[in-house]
């Protein structure tokens, strides 16, 4: 825990899930006008959420958990604010929130050609094994047996989602001369004129070389990846996942990696990522079997949910998530505010 001394009347911030990067960009973007500002290494949840008492706000992060039962908590305790320093809200009970009259606050968009750029790295790297490769070569094995894989050009990619991400994710396709069919509620005109092809699920499924999820979770999303879908996938799909974990059933996945059905698998997210992500466990024996399982495939690449984390990204969630506090605490409302009438999808 470190302490940030400033004048007394500055608002007060409990900041959550901390780690040094976040003190470092907290601190360096809290020069003006500064907020009282403590850190803690403890996730938010009902048992941590005492901590926060006689705070004016409550910052958080994707995997801190503000459920029924914190939220009474952190406003027994006095908190106003929770202020969110991420896109997604799927960890906040806006119900409740409504409720209690407790304002929550995000960072809707901070950089999506950060996750987007993961998302194509992640699909170049395990398409051509290049995280095989590096250890290979630095091991003096020169050998290419396992390491082939195929042109991206003129494959069908299917987009779920083209919002701000997948739409970025869309464009950077494009320059690989991909064919892009996309599923969104809400079809874009302008990816529409770059010659992305709006279709039913259905198709995409059963059309789709790759499968790039950038739809939020919520009801209906939840598991939209299950045994169904993916018998209806293309024999050796790639799924790439860098929306949030449980768009997946994660055993349903294993299932058709085992059959062969699904060739290929990119996670950026995982459904229980909350016991894993963001820690440094190499010395611990992981308990999560299906993680585990998911680990021993040869075409399975998983990173521990980064890909935000890029110098741009990391600022501008900073700045966001300040000006949002300020903007809350001095006039009752923010343009980054979430209901359950606006902010929802
Ligand atoms: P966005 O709100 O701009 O776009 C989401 C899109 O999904 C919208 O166009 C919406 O209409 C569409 N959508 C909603 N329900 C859908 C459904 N059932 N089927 C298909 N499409 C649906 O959000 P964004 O900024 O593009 O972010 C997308 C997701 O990426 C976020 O929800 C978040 O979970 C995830 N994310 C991950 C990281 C990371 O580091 N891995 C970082 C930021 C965001």
């Amino acid at each position: 825990m470190t302490d940030t001394t400033v004048q007394k009347t500055a608002p007060t911030l409990a900041v959550f899930s901390t780690k040094n990067w976040v003190i470092q960009i907290f601190d360096e973007v809290n020069k003006i006008q500064p907020f009282d500002i403590t850190y803690f290494e403890a996730r938010l949840h009902k048992k941590t959420a005492p901590l926060a008492s006689g705070f004016d706000v409550v910052c958080v992060f994707v995997n801190d958990k503000v459920d029924a039962k914190t939220m009474e908590i952190l406003k027994n305790e006095g908190v106003k604010l929770i202020a969110l320093r991420c896109a997604g809200f799927n960890n906040v009970d806006i119900d409740k929130a409504e409720e209690l009259k407790m304002g929550i606050v995000r960072v809707p968009a901070y950089s999506p050609y950060a996750v987007a750029e993961h998302t194509l790295g992640l699909i170049l790297a395990l398409n051509r094994k290049l995280h095989k490769a590096y250890h290979r070569v630095r091991d003096g094995n020169f050998a290419l047996d396992g390491l082939m894989g195929f042109d991206l050009h003129q494959k069908t990619i299917g987009v779920i989602g083209t919002g701000k991400i997948g739409q970025v994710f869309c464009r950077l396709m494009h320059g690989f001369e991909t064919r892009i069919l996309a599923y969104d509620k809400y079809p874009n005109e302008a990816l529409k004129e770059l010659g992305v092809e709006y279709v039913e699920l259905p198709e995409l499924y059963r059309k789709s070389d790759i499968i790039s999820l950038h739809c939020p979770l919520t009801h209906e999303t939840y598991h939209m990846i299950n045994e169904f879908a993916i018998a209806t996938m293309k024999t050796g799909v790639m799924i790439v996942n860098t929306s949030r974990g449980p768009l997946i059933d994660s055993n349903a996945v294993i299932e058709g990696l085992k059959k062969g059905k699904v060739g290929y698998l990119a996670l950026d997210v995982y459904e229980e990522e909350e016991a894993l992500f963001f820690e440094d466990l190499s010395e611990k024996v992981i308990q999560d079997d299906t993680f585990v399982r998911l680990q021993t495939f040869p075409n399975v690449l998983i990173t521990a949910h980064q890909a935000f984390f890029t110098k741009e990204a990391i600022q501008n969630i900073a700045e966001t998530t300040f000006a949002n506090i300020r903007e809350y605490l001095q006039t009752g409302t923010s343009v980054n505010q979430v209901s359950s009438k606006k902010g929802r999808c």
